[in-house]
């Protein structure tokens, strides 16, 4: 074992997993009863169009009624949220004399829910949150209730603490993080996600996959993260291509569902260096997140080996690619082969090049990697140079 991940004998570790989360199809059912345990009784809903016009929005509201409740619906999130929608959630929230917020979608409406959720008892502006100014030490305690209910198998938002916002005084995504803002409840419901077409399907389960490889082979103490990590990842090695290919397949669904949040929880840990290259990726090239991860991580995966071969081993092993006899470099490369498989299998393509990106944008898009922070916990030090050839190789 490295010796980083070896236990701490000179810190103080801390650990928390305390989501409630109530998973399985019809999970939906128990809104009511879970709503009345938060004191809850006008919710607001708050969602995209998207989720409307496919017809889950009126799902949840004739749900919330049946069971007793009084709710009001916001629908004016944008795929990527701004201030402006956090403002107007707000407006929304006040006229319906909401007593708690319900989060429903993808990541963008439960990361817009978390942050209507904040400014409920906290001021505006929401810049003064920004993570990077350390504004987790504004966020008291005393939100009103959230419950989310996912509606694709992807980011894990359900789980997480974390709402990424664009603010115009930061000019960028901006993240607010705080355990306050983690949901009271996720009800994870893998009938809400029987709808969802392939290419969603498959772009949002190649985000839950890197989640939890990433989260194995980051660097630092975690072996509960760990665990969680190796089996979130079988999970959705194994699960995503029936996912893709049959979505009314309700056993590869659920596990596709689980997997997102076991991810979630388990990069708490940390992430790696295919989120700090797929980042900018979505800011510059407006390219979908999960997608280019998994185009990434057989690349980074490559580059990784010199580091981390045993851990690569046990994902190898976990996700039954290899057996348990094999060496740490057999199993090394029959990860990478399968991950490489994986993107023709669920109809991703294999180059980044085939989504638009030249060879031109690569310098820019470097420099912004090497400013994002998850490659800091990655297993191996990343060079402006080794991003370089990174984006290269994956073009
Ligand atoms: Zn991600």
């Amino acid at each position: 074992m490295p010796a980083d991940q070896q236990a701490e004998t000179h810190m103080i570790s801390h650990f928390s997993f305390p989501t409630r989360i109530v998973f399985g199809p019809g999970a939906l059912n128990e809104l009511g009863d879970e709503a009345k345990q938060l004191a809850m009784r006008r919710p607001l809903i708050v969602t995209d169009p998207g989720v409307v016009a496919c017809g889950l929005a009126e799902q949840i509201l004739a749900a919330a009624r049946r069971a007793g409740l009084a709710p009001s619906l916001f629908e004016g999130v944008d795929p990527n949220p701004v201030e402006k929608n956090v403002r107007d959630g707000l407006d929304a929230y006040r006229q319906g004399n909401c007593d708690g917020v319900i989060g429903l979608g993808g990541g963008s409406p439960l990361d817009t829910a978390k942050a209507i959720r904040l400014v409920v008892t906290h001021p505006f502006p929401l810049e003064q949150y920004d993570d990077q100014r350390d504004g987790a030490a504004r966020i008291r305690g005393d939100l009103p209730p959230m419950i989310a209910i996912a509606t694709t198998a992807g980011t894990g938002s359900e789980v997480g603490r974390s709402s990424v916002i664009i603010l115009q005084a930061t000019d960028r995504k901006t993240v607010i993080f705080s355990p306050h803002l983690m949901p009271n409840v996720a009800l994870a419901d893998p009938e809400l996600t029987l709808g969802m077409p392939p290419k969603i399907t498959a772009g949002t389960g190649l985000d839950a996959l890197t989640h939890n490889v990433e989260a194995y082979l980051a660097l630092g103490y975690h072996p509960l993260c760990d665990a969680i990590a190796l089996q979130g990842a079988r999970l959705a090695v194994q699960n995503l291509p029936r996912a893709v290919q049959n979505g009314k397949d309700l056993a590869a669904r659920s596990n596709m569902l689980m997997a997102a949040m076991m991810g979630a929880v388990a990069f708490q840990k940390g992430l790696g260096a295919v989120h700090s290259l797929a980042h900018p990726l979505s800011s510059i090239a407006n390219l979908h997140h999960g997608t280019t991860n998994g185009i990434l991580l057989p690349h980074v995966l490559e580059f990784n080996r010199p580091a981390s071969e045993d851990r690569l081993r046990d994902l190898a092993v976990e996700m039954e690619i290899v057996g348990s006899q094999a060496s740490a470099a057999e199993a090394a490369t029959a990860l990478v082969a399968r991950l490489r498989e994986l993107l023709p299998e669920v109809g991703i393509p294999s180059t980044l090049g085939a989504l638009g990106v030249t060879r031109d944008m690569v310098p820019q898009l470097a420099r912004k990697a090497m400013e994002d922070a998850c490659h800091q916990s990655n297993p191996r030090v990343c060079t402006e140079a080794d991003m370089i050839a990174l984006y290269d190789n994956a073009l």
